[in-house]
């Protein structure tokens, strides 16, 4: 993984955050507080705008250079959650390298271990979880497998898009929507949404290469 490479992908889920706005929006208003495009469009443009200083990084650098500044720029729920997927990620990076699809597998992995410790959650309780533990189980299935790049993409746009809509007919059992009840039921995650618009972007922008 290159920190090019990054820096493409963040003004990519910059460009997807933008022109969602009103699916986020109104996603977060049915379920939760409404300020969940807010909160994503806030972190996105953040990074976005990081990218000169980003530029001379090594990729594990960078990844928790942006970890830190989500921590301090997105609010809500969603915020810390993000930030130490960034930063775990990072971590693992440094540790184990980034030459293969693996190694960036385990850190995608590593991200989302972080998220289910800060957030005490799990599968199928209506969070961004719902998308980003599948397609972590899937990155590292296909990976070990040995399967290419451009299948890995295509197969986790399908997978994300499979999580995301699973959120839709069940009940919240951590985060806001968890005070709702049975009244969740027919909403779509607004976490779930953001996150698989944004495995979406990385992944279209590595299928164009
Ligand atoms: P807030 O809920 O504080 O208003 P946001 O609206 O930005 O913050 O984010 C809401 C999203 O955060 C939810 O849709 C859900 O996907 C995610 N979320 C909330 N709590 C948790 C949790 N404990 N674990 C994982 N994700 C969570
Ligand atoms: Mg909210």
């Amino acid at each position: 993984m290159k920190t090019e490479f990054i820096i493409e992908a963040a003004l990519a889920i910059q460009q997807t955050i933008l022109a969602n706005e009103s699916t986020l929006e109104s996603l977060d208003r049915e379920i939760g507080d409404g300020d969940h495009y807010i909160n994503m469009k806030r972190g996105a443009t953040t990074v976005a705008e990081m990218q000169t200083d980003l530029a001379s990084l090594k990729p594990d650098e960078a990844l928790n250079k942006i970890g830190m500044k989500l921590l301090s720029t997105i609010g809500g729920a969603s915020g810390p959650l993000l930030a130490s997927f960034f930063m775990s990620m990072a971590k693992v990076l440094k540790e184990n390298g980034d030459e293969s699809n693996l190694k960036i597998a385990a850190a995608f992995a590593g991200g989302v271990q972080a998220i289910i410790q800060r957030g005490k959650a799990g599968i199928s309780e209506k969070t961004m979880l719902d998308v980003l533990i599948p397609v972590s189980n899937q990155f590292v299935l296909l990976a070990t497998q040995n399967c290419n790049v451009k299948l890995i993409c295509a197969t986790l746009i399908h997978t994300a898009e499979q999580g995301m809509l699973s959120t839709k007919n069940l009940i919240a059992t951590k985060g806001r929507a968890a005070g709702l009840g049975e009244r969740a039921i027919g909403h779509i995650d607004p976490g779930a949404k953001s996150c698989q618009l944004m495995i979406e972007a990385v992944c279209k922008l590595i299928l164009e290469k």
